[in-house]
């Protein structure tokens, strides 16, 4: 256990409650990822101070009032920001929702005991050492999500708990304590009253996480209530759960944690459930009815344009052919994009695990290919309009009526640039775009 790593900014925001006489810790994740060996990225400290103690404490600093309501400042020091909150209990839980109202203690173990998990529910002060009052330390060890007290209870009071559990397991790759898991399958339906931006934002943590696999296959049933797509249609049971089984398998796969191409995979494999029943088991193409089932659900659950319109595209291009050579790189480069091309590599290597036959002649397309795109990058080939050595003003010069014309010879010239018939160069480009002009002319 390494407790040097705290930055010194935090321990001055520390110092300041401490050299006041009041209590202070650091608590919650930075606690759990310093005993994991793992750097926090934030460092969140509890005291007994009240929030009008905490101003008079961090006089001269800039504070935030982020929430106050429940006993939460930010604290700028040496330009970082640290979120420092006053002992406190839950209120009133209604609907299984997180309370509105918050109560001040004065007491350390309140404050620990209304936390979610025991890995979550440690607290640590320089020159006083580690509070862990529910055995976090014993969980870390032995890599288990467990809940602080009765699990029953926790989920009942919010039923978010029961995501960022699989959160956790997923992200540390711990296992869920029987008890704790026990309790998650049997109150699932709690989350019908989470806000679809919570569950989203768990989910996406979720399906990045080393665990992903893991988690999903053992929880299909908690992922069902808020993605009910996933359930094994009536009759098909055995042929459904191969497929969810193998689109887990390919999302668990993907090496990069890239949410885009692991929610990809994981919608490209479940819309085979629909296919299968109309094509008698098929699961060949599928990627419209995989792109309209991922836009359902993530709209559903409020996720912004970009990741929809990303995950659909590398749904749609899921069975592009994979560039064997540079001029079709350049092709695939400019119709997807450096990134989206990137993650269709990641996407089709992930895909081959759910393939039971030889994989290895793919797996050298695919490497090859990765090879390809560095050239061509690196080369710096001209992908898009905005790269092309002439414009729409250059055309008008040429005698062009501004129109859609213009923007059509351009793409055309665009092609063959790409496809290596034409340099991008200016004079080259007049010269063909003249050709072109003429040509329609007459
Ligand atoms: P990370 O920031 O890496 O996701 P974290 O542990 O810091 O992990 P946060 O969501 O930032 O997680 O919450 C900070 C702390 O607040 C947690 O460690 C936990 O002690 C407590 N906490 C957060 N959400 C809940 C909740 N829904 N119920 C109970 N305690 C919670
Ligand atoms: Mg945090």
């Amino acid at each position: 256990m390494n407790f040097d790593v705290i930055p010194k900014e935090a321990v001055s925001v520390f110092d300041r409650l401490v050299s006041r006489g009041f209590e202070a810790f650091f608590v919650g994740g930075c606690v759990r990822d310093i005993l994991r060996g793992t750097p926090p990225h934030d460092w969140d400290i509890t005291t007994n101070a009240t929030p009008e103690q905490m101003k008079e404490c961090f006089a001269g600093l800039r504070i935030i009032e982020t929430g106050i309501k429940h006993g939460t400042l930010t604290v700028v020091s040496g330009g970082r920001s640290f979120e420092v909150t006053t002992y406190r209990v839950d209120g009133k839980y209604e609907d299984n929702r997180r309370p509105s109202e918050v109560y001040f203690t004065r007491n350390l173990r309140d404050d620990l005991s209304r936390r979610d998990f025991t890995i979550n529910a440690m607290a640590y002060a320089p020159g006083y050492g580690l509070v862990d009052i529910f055995g976090g330390r014993e969980d870390i060890e032995q890599k288990v999500v467990r809940c602080v007290g009765s699990p029953d209870l926790r989920f009942h009071e919010d039923g978010l708990r029961i995501l960022r559990a699989l959160r956790f397991a997923s992200v540390l790759d711990f296992s869920i304590e029987p008890d704790t898991a026990r309790s998650i399958h049997e109150n699932r339906s709690l989350l019908k009253n989470i806000a679809a931006e919570r569950v989203r934002d768990e989910f996406f943590r979720l399906i990045t996480g080393p665990g992903a696999g893991r988690v999903l296959l053992e929880f299909r049933d908690v992922i069902s209530e808020f993605i009910p797509e996933i359930r094994p249609a009536e009759g098909l049971e055995q042929n459904a759960l191969d497929i969810y089984t193998r689109s887990v398998r390919a999302v668990a796969a993907e090496e990069r944690g890239d949410v885009y191409v692991r929610l990809a995979l994981f919608f490209h494999g479940i819309a085979a459930c629909g296919a299968w029943e109309q094509q008698g088991g098929c699961s060949q193409g599928h990627e419209d009815h995989g792109a309209e089932l991922s836009e359902t659900v993530l709209r559903r659950l409020r996720a912004d344009n970009r990741t929809i319109s990303t995950v659909k595209c590398l749904i749609r291009a899921y069975h592009t052919e994979i560039p064997g050579n540079e001029r079709e790189m350049r092709r695939l480069l400019a119709s997807l994009g450096e990134q989206n091309t990137r993650r269709l590599l990641s996407l089709r290597r992930a895909a081959l695990a759910q393939k039971s036959g030889n994989a290895q002649a793919e797996l050298e397309k695919i490497t090859t290919a990765g090879v390809l795109l560095e050239g061509v990058l690196s080369a710096g080939c001209c992908l898009s309009l905005s790269e092309l050595a002439i414009d729409g003003e250059d055309l008008i010069r040429l005698g062009m009526r501004p129109g859609r014309r213009i923007g059509k010879l351009l793409s055309e010239l665009l092609d063959e640039v790409i496809d290596g018939k034409l340099p991008n160069e200016r004079e080259a480009l007049l010269r063909a775009a003249e050709k072109k002009i003429n040509k329609v002319v007459k």
